[in-house]
């Protein structure tokens, strides 16, 4: 079987432009230096808080009777049965095999269009944009196709155990994680109340993997062992850079979403790796079709965040924060979960659903009950066509809370927690950001390769 044939998926989706013909003019010769050590990434990184205040949120208990975390729950949870049939599997599953049948099969020939019609319009310059971002992004995206399952070999579990007491192991494999370059570590317990968001069957050929020239992927799944074998999962967050993702859609906000994605198979391994030669088991989960449950809830079970209106994790940092996990043994201590006022928050903002392109998050003020998760409606199909057709974060972007750190925002992350102050809130940032607040121009300060 070959390697995927991503360049062939992207071609056919219409995706791949021709680089323009007229080179930047410039007079940048063999001695430029584009500065000393540090990148652009590192100076946004630079912006945010180190630590996060107890007066920005309050501590709730783990493991309430029908909650997880702040999100409500039905007695009965429909458990997630099949790794293959969540969205980004499908659309991508579809487009490899070039099967436009189905929901998944039209979408995917309808952001081929409506890609082809956008790059139509392209001057020379977005042309070199949006040929850097593809490139950039497949470069993250092939992280993916190499770390599926079965192409990763895990370091030997250590015969000699390092034993320290649950409390003291958990701070310092926190604080390894951190230095690997994690933003946020939590660890939550897996137990029986979790179960329906681990999926049955996981996939086996991970989001992006291809195929031979005219072969259909099969991919069989793997089934996802219950009672499961690991006790705990230390759960991952990397912040994205918060200023290429407020360009919102395009080349820069892709590249900036899909590099920290990238990012999320490699620092589970890092910690995988580092427990394992410790003396315990451990399994790196990530996108690539390793994940064998839904991060959400559990990054929501292990302090990270709470679920917020636009289906994704938002965290008191912000909403542009990517998850992965590693599930272990080791002795740990879970965290409790956090409350800083989002579901009330999300009743009044609505401002991902105000400036979804493709109208995909729900407006209704109050959430409902969906598959026993008290949440709001979100349409995975209009979702996926947008980001194809456009690439998009704008959801996660726009969202309030997703800023930099200074004494405003910070201000506005306690002021949100109450009904009121939530409406004085939503009314300022409507203020100084506006309603739909306009996307960050491509500039060379963010995207790396803009002179
Ligand atoms: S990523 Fe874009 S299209 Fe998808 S829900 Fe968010 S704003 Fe809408
Ligand atoms: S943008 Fe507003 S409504 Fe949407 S998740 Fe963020 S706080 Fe909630």
């Amino acid at each position: 079987m070959s390697k995927l044939d991503r360049r062939k998926f992207i071609k056919g989706m219409g995706l791949s432009l021709a680089l323009p013909s007229v080179a930047v003019a410039g007079t940048y010769g063999k001695n430029y230096d584009p500065g000393g050590p540090g990148t652009i990434k590192a100076a946004e990184v630079e912006r945010y808080r180190k630590e996060l205040p107890s007066y920005f949120y309050k501590r709730i208990p783990a493991h309430r009777k029908n909650f997880i975390g702040t999100t409500q729950l039905g007695d009965n949870v429909v458990q997630f049965e099949d790794a293959r049939t969540h969205a980004f599997a499908e659309f991508f599953m579809h487009g490899t095999n070039r099967d436009y049948t189905g929901k998944w099969g039209q979408a995917v020939k309808k952001a081929m269009d409506d890609r082809a019609k956008l790059t139509a319009t392209f001057t020379d310059e977005q042309k070199e944009d949006a040929a850097w971002g593809g490139a950039i992004t497949a470069a993250s995206d092939q992280w993916h196709v190499n770390l599926g399952p079965g192409r990763w070999e895990s370091i030997g579990i250590k015969a000699n155990k390092l034993v320290l007491p649950a409390g003291e192991m958990t701070a310092k494999i926190k604080k390894v994680a951190k230095w690997f370059g994690a933003d946020l570590v939590g660890v939550c317990e897996i137990t029986e109340d979790l179960r329906p968001f681990f999926y049955k069957t996981g996939r086996t050929w991970g989001s992006l993997r291809g195929a031979p020239k005219a072969e259909r992927i099969v991919d069989n799944g793997r089934d996802i062992p219950w009672p499961y074998p690991y006790k705990y999962a230390i759960m991952i967050g990397k912040m994205e850079g918060i200023y290429g993702l407020k360009t919102n859609v395009g080349p820069m906000n892709n590249a900036t979403v899909a590099t920290e994605c990238s990012d999320d198979d490699i620092y589970p391994r890092y910690l995988e790796s580092t427990i394992r030669s410790l003396g315990y088991d451990a399994k790196a989960q990530s996108m690539n079709g390793t994940d064998d449950f839904n991060m959400i809830p559990l990054a929501v079970q292990a302090g990270l965040g709470e679920l917020g209106r636009m289906g994704m994790l938002v965290t008191p940092y912000g909403a542009h924060v990517r998850l992965s996990a590693v599930t272990t043994n080791m002795p740990l201590l879970a965290d409790d979960p956090i409350d800083f006022g989002l579901q009330e928050f999300c009743k009044t903002c609505k401002k991902c659903a105000e400036n979804c392109p493709s109208k995909a998050i729900n407006d209704e003020t109050e959430p409902e009950m969906i598959g026993g998760v008290v949440r709001y409606q979100l349409d995975p199909v209009k979702c996926m066509t947008q980001r194809a057709t456009t690439g998009c974060a704008s959801c996660a972007a726009v969202c309030p809370f997703t800023k930099p750190d200074n004494i405003l925002h910070s201000a506005g992350r306690i002021m949100g927690r109450n009904p009121l102050g939530a409406k004085l809130l939503k009314s300022m940032d409507d203020l100084f950001y506006g309603v739909q607040p306009t996307p960050r121009a491509l500039t060379s300060d963010l995207a790396p390769w803009k002179l």
